[in-house]
């Protein structure tokens, strides 16, 4: 008999895949985008007609393709992100399967138009249902334009599958946002029938959370932060009260990738136990950054779903960082700095039978009953009125500590004696990290490098946004020596590193001299904050339009706060908690993690019950 197995040509193979690729429109705006930002673009723009049916394009300023490229960009298995399967276990790109183009190509009218940075000329290239129908040599901008028409154009069952306009086109939007959400310093802008939709700029995780939700979006976040040896996770989760009924915004990123995860949204579910009431869903905004060798991306075409390698400790991680996050951002609020001092007093308690002091942080809040204290309906910080003479006079500056007053009448008019010795100390240092100090509802322990931190943060950030500081002039200007790329970066910063004190006498080859820094700075730091500085800037923003004052003020902090370890003396101490309770956010370290912790007494009486 004669053999009937015969290998399929391309274009039926390529529609086969194109029905695991390309469900509906939103299917390709997916991959347009995800090819867009491997290609490393700054700006990405779609266009979209009729919720896709007539036309997706997306237009991109990334770098290109050589003509061959641009013609085999749509052979199937076409890929430039990975030779060998090895590079599957370490992908830092969103495709790799190199079926996107040539699957869209089986089944609509493309055209494709790209141009390198360093050619004049780009290459044009139109295809219908796999094969190519022309190319040119044309003049155009650099980056890729891809305009998919009349998608399904040659299968019309598929074609009748699709749902509404306002159906797929919610699709697409859906889409839009998980690529958006995972790229926020990517500028994003989407037209649906010519009219703008989006128009997102370079922002952190926040804003485009912000900008792609509505205003009103803001106050619904609470922050995660949680860094493991595993992964790292950040991001958002958002507020019990504000839980929705369906399961809309709900997004979790690995490593930059939008995927769909049952049971690490379980996980999250679980977190929010007694807090949601039912039928409600959490809405979260979650980062989760890992060993890309600790995933499997390739189980599926779509790449929404990947395998973990140590799931269920990662399950364990994020319910622990979730709940952590809730724990401190609404709980917190309840603690009671409002009560009646003298109703604290032990001496009550021994004439009266009162009953047993109830401990004000419940691990079982609810937001759902009515708060009972007065403080906590109020906007103002938990932290407000732990240091009551603050309130009256937020403008004392950082150094000037003597306005303060502490919460024991006694003790405070010998607080500020010259006499270190003799003086009543109000504050305790705890293996060289900690500081502790008295407050009026118990006590309050700061960890001493995230305060010195955020006092440095705020003050460097005022600095450059605010004033011109004057730095100090150096004897000897100071000549120090960089990479090209690193002096590139300090050069694109320098009007902000002058504005908090620096002045630049030249930036050369290889080195720059500079012959003041600010006043802060030791002449022997400049080198550890510069180099700091590059480095997060390499880590933080992979563009240019950022908030660079931000930044430098982070790097400035976080290079010369004093470091856990460091014994400090009572004025060093005393200046930390002061300082720290005159910021604008004392509660929240730069990486958004908690700066200090509240003891109260009643909790303590507890303990000794
Ligand atoms: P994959 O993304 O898995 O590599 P695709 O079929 O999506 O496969 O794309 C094939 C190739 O075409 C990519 O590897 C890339 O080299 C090139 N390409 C596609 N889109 C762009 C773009 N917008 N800019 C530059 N190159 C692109
Ligand atoms: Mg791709």
């Amino acid at each position: 008999m004669a053999d009937i197995i015969h290998l399929l040509p391309d274009h039926v193979a390529n529609q086969i895949a194109a029905g695991e690729v390309v469900q509906r429109p939103a299917s390709v705006v997916k991959e347009l985008l995800e090819n867009s930002i491997d290609a490393g673009s700054s700006e990405i723009i779609l266009l979209i007609k009729n919720a896709g049916k007539t036309l997706i394009q997306v237009i991109d300023n990334g770098k290109g393709m050589s003509e061959t490229d641009a013609r085999l960009s749509f052979e199937r298995h076409a890929t430039s992100k990975i030779k060998a399967a090895d590079d599957l276990f370490c992908l830092n790109t969103k495709g790799f399967r190199g079926e996107a183009l040539a699957s869209i190509a089986a089944i609509a009218h493309v055209e494709l138009k790209t141009k390198q940075e360093s050619e004049d000329l780009g290459t044009s290239i139109t295809i219908e249902g796999s094969s190519i129908t022309a190319q040119d040599t044309v003049a155009t901008s650099k980056g890729t334009s891809i305009a998919v028409k009349n998608l399904f154009f040659n299968i019309p069952a598929r074609r009748n599958f699709l749902k509404s306009d306002a159906v797929e086109l919610r699709h697409i939007i859906d889409e839009f946002h998980r690529v958006v959400l995972a790229h926020p310093r990517i500028n994003f802008s989407m037209y649906h029938n010519g009219n703008n939709l989006f128009d997102l700029r370079s922002e952190n995780f926040r804003q485009r959370i912000v900008h792609t939700f509505g205003k009103k979006t803001n106050e619904k976040l609470v922050p995660v932060d949680e860094e493991t040896e595993l992964l790292n996770i950040s991001g958002f989760v958002g507020k019990p009260e504000y839980a929705k009924k369906s399961r809309g915004e709900q997004f979790f990123f690995v490593n930059q990738r939008f995927i769909k995860s049952p049971y690490l949204n379980h996980s999250i579910q679980a977190a929010f136990e007694g807090l949601l009431p039912p039928n409600k869903f959490p809405s979260y905004f979650l980062n989760l950054t890992v060993d890309p060798k600790s995933i499997d991306i390739n189980i599926h075409p779509t790449k929404t779903e990947i395998k973990f390698d140590d799931e269920p400790t990662i399950y364990a991680l994020l319910r622990a960082a979730v709940k952590h996050s809730l724990g401190q951002f609404s709980v917190a609020p309840i603690l009671d700095f409002q009560r009646d001092a003298a109703l604290d007093t032990p001496y009550q308690q021994q004439n009266d039978q009162v009953s047993l002091p109830k401990v004000e942080v419940n691990p079982d809040f609810n937001p759902f009953s009515k708060p009972k204290s007065s403080s906590s309906s109020s906007s103002s910080p938990a932290w407000e009125g732990l240091y009551t003479g603050l309130q009256s006079d937020t403008s004392a500056s950082s150094n000037d500590f003597s306005e303060v007053q502490f919460e024991s009448d006694e003790l405070q008019s010998s607080i500020f004696d010259k006499d270190e010795g003799k003086r009543v100390q109000n504050t305790f240092q705890l293996q060289n990290k900690y500081i502790i100090s008295t407050i009026k509802s118990g006590m309050v322990v700061i960890d001493q490098n995230r305060a010195h931190e955020r006092i440095l943060y705020e003050d460097f950030l005022t600095q450059i946004t605010i004033n011109d500081t004057v730095g100090q002039q150096l004897m000897f200007p100071l000549t120090l020596e960089f990479s090209t790329k690193d002096l590139e970066v300090l050069q694109s910063l320098k009007e902000q590193l002058e504005h908090s004190g620096f002045v630049f006498e030249n930036f050369g080859d290889q080195q720059t001299t500079i012959s003041a820094i600010p006043a802060a700075l030791k002449d022997s730091d400049v080198k550890k904050v510069f180099l700091q500085l590059i480095d997060d800037v390499h880590n933080e923003v992979p563009d240019f339009n950022f908030s660079s004052s931000d930044l430098l003020a982070k790097t400035f902090a976080k290079s010369l706060a004093i470091k856990n370890g460091k014994k400090l003396n009572i004025t060093e101490q005393e200046f930390i908690v002061n300082a720290l309770f005159a910021c604008k956010e004392p509660a929240l370290s730069l990486s958004n993690k908690a700066i200090f912790t509240t003891i109260e007494i009643t909790e303590l009486e507890s303990k000794f019950n």
